[in-house]
Order: structure tokens, then sequence, then C-alpha cells
């Protein structure tokens, strides 16, 4: 490699690789992922909606429809709305929540924004005609488009909400799924999708006192809006004579952290890992661009960016963001270096890269926070992919306010609870509101995410079949769950934009369920040595997240420092064009190879 002086010297690198690991170190704890609860025993009212709801009890479904879909979020309404295109529209989603929307309808908190750009993240703008109004559209945006496209496709007309499907078997006489919900519902239907989400129950930490708090309290995705008043967008009245408690620095703490400043009496923050926080630059949508916009102008910009992040030639970077710069800034440095001759060579360029990337986040604290030792502690000490990156211009601002304090536990989290406070490090502080901006499960174990029993062929459940990892062809369909369709990144690919996943695998069900019914096939199930050759192509890739994970700081990408659940089955194809082009190559083809239909 050549002498490239924009980059720390190797030197330097062995003295921060050794910060890395005591920062690391701090925070291993040997209890994992059982330090959380997950809205169980004393925790249960964390999980209930505080959206007005229709609580009366509705009648029990006895019925049959051509399709169920196991999920409500962009996957569930992508698939509905591929389905309807193909003229299939006797489907019916069944939601947990009481409306669609998904994490959308979930995490209503005040500041919550994608943080992928909205032109290319929420889904079917042409088709509706519809612009988002920011280049980073807020979660109540988000979640109105949920419900345009569920309006436009047809889903209000069956879907089925506040439901949660218990059990799907399949009954070979008739090739015909059965599923049962938590609500008695019997219901019978030739395919069924699942696209049960990846990060949907909340979180807890298992806090000694939490039941002795006297306040009130809730998890960031259980907004309570009518004890802070206010909502997403206007002032949270409530809260100007409450001293509030934040547990959590993560990506829904960031955005909600700058909201509650502004209208409590105090915030405190209580932070165990700081995140890292770059550049958001949030415009309004320009009125020009959105007039010069041609036909297919979506598809060409959601592909644009999968190249763009994927580090692959484009003639122009049409999103220019923070995810897109990340990658230009590495291709920069590697012309610069030329290109590495070894694996070791490319590993070393790269952790050098984002020490670069990492130190200018950390200036940019230094430079926007004005008390030096609350600035230290906000400074991250992990390689940036450790952790999802987090883009806010204003959050780093809140810490000069009078208002505001940051409680650094130094990776160590809120010690106790108490009737009246909370305590850290042994000293008490006075709160009246706690609100936990925790996370999720991030369901490792794919048997444990898809949150139902599926009985398949000879009675065989998929948990059984998938103990030791995930078997699949294309992450959707797996030999003996006939006529079952499953959307995910477990053996597909893993964007940055987790919708482009989610449409293609919709894309792709929609065509071989079409395909099914008009060639009046009942059943569609995968051959053996499809789903093998495909297994061995996930076997043959090593994602270089994977490899990462291990010497990162724990949190829940690689539960929580205890690595012991990356199954390399479980692994997904690393050129996400890739993906994308075997389906739609697949498609076009139009044998169906490696389905077997009868
Ligand atoms: P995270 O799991 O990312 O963050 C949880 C936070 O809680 C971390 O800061 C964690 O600290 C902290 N924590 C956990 N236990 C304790 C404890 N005992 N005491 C103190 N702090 C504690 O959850 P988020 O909800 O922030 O984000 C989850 C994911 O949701 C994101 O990664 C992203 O994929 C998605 N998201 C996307 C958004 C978007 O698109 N706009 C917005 C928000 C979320 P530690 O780091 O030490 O574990």
């Amino acid at each position: 490699m050549k002498k490239n002086d924009d980059l720390i010297s190797d030197e330097e690198l062995s003295g921060i690789r050794k910060k890395y690991q005591s920062e690391r170190t701090k925070r291993l704890r040997s209890d994992g992922m059982s330090q959380f609860n997950f809205g169980t025993g004393d925790f249960s009212r964390f999980i209930d909606d505080p959206n007005q709801v229709d609580k009366n009890p509705r009648q029990a479904l006895n019925d049959e429809v051509e399709v169920v879909i196991i999920g409500g979020g962009f996957g569930g309404l992508l698939t509905a709305a591929n389905l309807y295109k193909l003229g299939i529209k006797d489907f019916r989603i069944i939601e947990q929540a009481n409306d669609v929307g998904g994490t959308w309808y979930w995490n209503r908190f005040p500041g919550a924004q994608c943080d992928i750009e909205s032109y290319i993240y929420m889904p079917l703008l042409e088709e509706l005609g519809y612009i988002p109004s920011e280049k980073y559209a807020s979660g109540h945006e988000i979640l109105n488009h949920c419900q345009r496209i569920a309006k436009a496709y047809g889903v209000y007309k069956k879907g089925c909400f506040g439901t949660s499907v218990t059990e799907l078997l399949w009954k070979e006489d008739i090739k015909k799924w059965a599923v049962k919900t938590d609500k008695n519902d019997s219901i019978l239907c030739r395919y069924v999708c699942s696209s049960s989400g990846i990060l949907n129950r909340p979180k807890l930490p298992n806090i000694s006192g939490i039941k002795n708090f006297s306040g009130h309290a809730f998890h960031t995705s259980r907004w309570d809006y009518q004890y802070t008043g206010g909502s997403s967008a206007e002032p949270m009245e409530n809260l100007k004579d409450k001293n509030v408690a934040i547990v959590g620095t993560g990506a829904t703490a960031i955005q909600c952290i700058p909201k509650v400043a502004k209208d409590a009496k105090h915030l405190y923050v209580v932070q165990r890992t700081p995140s890292s926080i770059d550049v958001r630059n949030n415009c309004p949508t320009e009125e020009n661009w959105k007039n010069s916009l041609q036909k297919g102008w979506q598809q060409e910009r959601i592909e644009n960016f999968n190249e763009a992040v994927s580090g692959r030639n484009i003639d122009k970077n049409l999103v220019q963001d923070a995810w897109t710069s990340v990658v230009e800034m590495t291709i920069e440095e590697i012309q610069k270096s030329g290109l590495p001759e070894s694996e070791e060579d490319l590993d070393l360029l790269s952790e050098k890269i984002d020490y670069k990337k990492m130190s200018q986040i950390r200036d940019r604290v230094d430079k926007t926070v004005k008390k030096k030792k609350v600035a230290e502690a906000l400074k991250p000490w992990y390689r940036q992919w450790c952790k999802r990156p987090c883009f806010h211009d204003e959050y780093l601002q809140t810490f000069n306010k009078e208002n505001v304090t940051l409680i650094d536990t130094e990776g160590k989290g809120i010690e106790q609870i108490e009737m009246n406070d909370i305590v850290v490090n042994g000293k008490r502080y006075p709160v009246d509101c706690i609100i936990f901006a925790t996370g999720f499960d991030f369901f490792p174990d794919i048997n444990r995410r898809l949150q139902c029993k599926i009985i398949g062929q000879e009675n065989n459940e998929i948990s059984e079949k998938w103990k030791d990892g995930v078997s699949t062809l294309f992450g959707i369909h797996s030999q003996g769950f006939p006529n079952c369709f499953i959307l995910g990144n477990k053996q597909s690919t893993a964007t940055i934009n987790f919708t482009h996943t989610l449409h293609e695998q919709a894309k792709h069900i929609a065509y071989v369920i079409h395909h099914s019914k008009s060639n009046n096939f009942e059943s569609v199930n995968v051959e053996s040595k499809a789903e093998e050759e495909w297994v061995k192509k996930i076997l043959e890739q090593s994602s270089p997240l994977q490899a990462l994970f291990p010497e990162c700081t724990p949190g829940f990408y690689n539960n929580e420092g205890q690595n012991d659940f990356l199954k390399p089955q479980d692994g997904s194809i690393a050129n996400t064009s890739e993906y994308f082009a075997i389906l739609r190559s697949w498609r076009k083809e139009g044998s169906c190879r490696g389905l077997i239909f009868s």
C-alpha cells in the first residue's frame, strides 16, 4: 500500500485498538440478554397500546381467504400491494397492532423520523402520486403513508387488527393452511406470507426497584401523550413542571431527547454508551426537484442508493447523504492508498478509514458541546458499524441547555430505581417520569422472531427444522412448508434501506402466487437440491460485519457481546444487488426453477 498521510499510522492505531478494547471490556456483562425484560411480569404494562383503540371484543372469525399475510408493516403492505396489482385481492393482513404501520404504528415518540432518505425509504410513491414533505420525513408522515397504501390496495377490507397469529398448520389433504389466532379465529387459506418484523418487542432493563417507582414510566415505543400532553408535532405542555429521565442514548433516544429537553422542567439523560452522531441536513422537498421527476424515478433512485452504499461505480450519486458519503470517503482513501494486495491489508485499511470517520464524529462533539467534561463523555469509542450510526443536528446542542444533565454511567447503566429517584453511582436524582429508550429484542433467533408455531408437512415444525440454522431458497421458501413465504433478512440480503429488500421480496412472492393460481396449482414446494444449493451459497459468503461484531462494544448487533448467536447459515448475500438480480432474472426466465408446483 502507498503511504497515505491522511490516515492514522500503524503505531497510533494500536493505541486506539487498546482504547476501544478497554471501553468494550468496561461494558461486557455476564448476564448478556438476560439483563432485559420483554414486557412480562411486573413489566407487562409497558407493552400495552397507549393509542385510542376499540377495546370491545370482536366475534371470532371462522372463514377462508386466499392469502393470509402476517404483519401490517411495510413488508405486509408491500406483499398486499403487489398481490393486488396482479389481481389477487382476496387477502387478509393479520396484525398485532390496531392498525397498519408496524414500526411506525408503535414508534410515535416526538422527533421520530426515518433516517434513510424518505424518497427511497417510503415505497410506492410514484404509484400513489405522493411526494414526502422533507428529505427525512416524520414518523407521523410515514404512518400516514402506510395508511395510504392500505387504503389504495384494499387492506382494510378484510384486515384483522389487534390480533396475533399463534399457529399455522398445513393441511395436506386440502392443501391449505389452518391459521389460529389469540382471538380464537380459525381461518383457512391457500397461501401464507409472514413479515413479522425484526425490532418489535420492547425491552426494558431489569432494574431493581422498578415496581416501587411512584412516578410515571413508559417505553419510547408506547409514548404516553396522555401524560406528557401535546403530540408528535405539538409541545408536551404537561412536562413543563416535570423532571424527566430518559434512559438510553441509541437511535430512538437521540431523536426524542431534543424534544423533551425543550418541554421538560429538567431532563436527565442516562447514558451507558454514546452513539455516533453525524450530520443530518434535513430539508423540505424542493418544488423544482419535485416537478422535474420523470416516470421510473423512484426505482432508479432506490437502486442508485443501493449501488452507492455498496461502493460500486455510479455516474451520479442521487441521494448524497451521510450514508453514501461514508462510502465515498472509503473509496477516496483506497484510491490514495492503492488497492490492498491482501485481505489483511484491506482489513487494516478499513480500520484506518473507520478511525478517520470516528475522529470526525468525535471532533463534531468537541465543536458543538460547550462543557468539556460533557463533550468527553459524549464521544463514542468503537468502530462505526458496531452500532447503528445516528444522524442529528440538534442532539449534541441539547447538552448546552441549562435544564439538561448528562448522567454518564460509564457503561454501567442505572443502578437502582427508588420511589421518587433514579440512582446512578450511588447518587440520587429525583424524577417524576422515566422514559425507557432501551430498544427492542432483536430476535437473533428466527424461531422467536416468527412468533407463532409453523407446522408443515408430516407435522414438522419449522423451529425444529431450523434449530441449527435457517434453511431456505432465497430466504423466502422452505422445503416441507408449501405455500408459505417469509420476508426478512435471513438468507436473503441486508440493505441499509430495509424497505428495498422487502419490496423485492414482495414482488417475488406475488409473482409465485400469481403463477400458481393462474395455472390452477394447489401447492408450491421447494426442491431439496435447490434449497441445499442456496444454503451452500449463503455459507460461502462471509459478511464483513459478522467478522467485526466479536470485537465490538456490546449492543443488540452482537447479542450484548455474547457472539455465540451468529449461526453462519443465518447470514445473507453480502452483495445486495446480486440478490435482487437473482430474483429478477429468476422471474424473467419464467420456469420457476427450484420450485415444484402441484
Ligand atoms: P438501541 O438498542 O439502539 O438503544 C438502546 C439504548 O438503551 C442504548 O443506548 C443502550 O445502551 C441503552 N440501555 C440499555 N440498557 C440500559 C440500562 N440498563 N441503563 C442505561 N441505558 C441502557 O434501541 P433504539 O430504540 O434506540 O434503536 C433500535 C433500532 O431501531 C435502531 O438501531 C434502528 O435500527 C431503529 N431506529 C431507526 C430509526 C429511524 O430510522 N429513524 C429511529 C430509531 C430507531 P448500550 O448502547 O450501552 O447498550
